[in-house]
């Protein structure tokens, strides 16, 4: 289907897309357009106005601190993790990046726009908030940092606010991280998936069981799949999976996942 009439903007600055959010309610950020371009066909969503990010250098791009910290600017695609020296820092990104869709939409398709379009089915989100991502948002009142696990608020849903940007992601130093997803096929969407991160405490997030990535704090890793049966879960049946199945996948996934970071030195 054609898309509709919608206007057009290409900032070259964080300031100048700000300005174009705050003038016009229904101007929308685009960023690989690999969703929001389909929705806007599907007629699911209909921006006035899009603003292309693709014009900001300042939102490109992957720091590596000296201290092991990561700082991704959400307009990098996941072609450029994957590719990155300095995201290997953090090994288990290039990892996920990889294994999300085909390479066209990996080309494409930016980290941010990836948590911000917060579909419950992504790679990213669960994978982000077990390793404790912080996610930095700026709008005309200045800029706050919010983290991962209080980021993604519901379906399509984030704490990026009308008006507002996510401008950073970072991201801290470690390597004990795990994820493992069944899928709908090679590199499909996921049925459900799980992340874990073992550096400092083991945290375990949870995906497709629920609107937002459910993160669990397991004492140890003989507690990962009692937390999950403890974790009052009521994921969605769909024709993928029943809830009943996706609830079993999501303890499988769990202790996979946790098993992976265990194992990495
Ligand atoms: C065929 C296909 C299969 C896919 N399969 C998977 C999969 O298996 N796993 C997976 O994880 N992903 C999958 N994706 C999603 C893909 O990886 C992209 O992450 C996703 O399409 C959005 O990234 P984008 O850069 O294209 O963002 P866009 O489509 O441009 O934007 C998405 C949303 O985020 C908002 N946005 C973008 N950047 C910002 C910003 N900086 N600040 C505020 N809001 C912003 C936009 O306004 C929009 O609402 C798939 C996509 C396609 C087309």
């Amino acid at each position: 289907m054609l898309l509709r009439e919608v206007g057009y903007a290409k900032p070259s600055s964080v300031a100048d897309a700000l300005a174009v959010l705050a003038e016009h309610d229904g101007a929308r950020a685009l960023a690989g357009g690999q969703t929001l371009i389909n929705v806007m066909k599907a007629r699911a969503a209909s921006p006035d106005v899009l603003v292309d990010l693709n014009g900001i250098e300042a939102l490109k791009g992957i720091d590596l601190a000296a201290d092991g910290t990561l700082s991704i600017g959400p307009m990098t695609t996941c072609s450029e993790i994957i590719g990155s020296a300095e995201a290997k820092a953090r090994p288990i990104l290039g990892e996920v990046c990889a294994q999300i869709a085909d390479v066209q939409v990996r080309n494409r398709g930016t980290i941010g726009g990836n948590v911000c379009a917060n579909d419950p089915t992504n790679h990213l989100p669960p994978l982000l908030t077990a390793i404790g991502a912080r996610m930095t948002i700026a709008g005309s009142g200045g800029e706050r940092v919010v983290p991962a696990e209080e980021f993604f608020v519901g379906v399509y849903l984030t704490a990026v606010g009308p008006g507002e940007l996510l401008t950073r992601i970072t991201i801290p130093a470690g390597r004990r991280d795990g994820f493992a997803a069944v899928t709908l096929g090679v590199d499909g969407t996921c049925i459900a998936n799980a992340a874990a991160s073992v550096d400092g405490s083991l945290r375990i997030a949870l995906g497709c069981v629920d609107s937002v990535p459910v993160l669990l704090t397991p004492d140890g890793p003989e507690s990962v799949g009692a937390a999950v049966r403890g974790a009052g879960l009521d994921p969605p049946s769909d024709v993928h999976a029943s809830s009943e199945y996706r609830l079993h996948l999501a303890e499988v996934l769990a202790v996979r996942a946790a098993t992976q970071a265990l194992e990495r030195s």
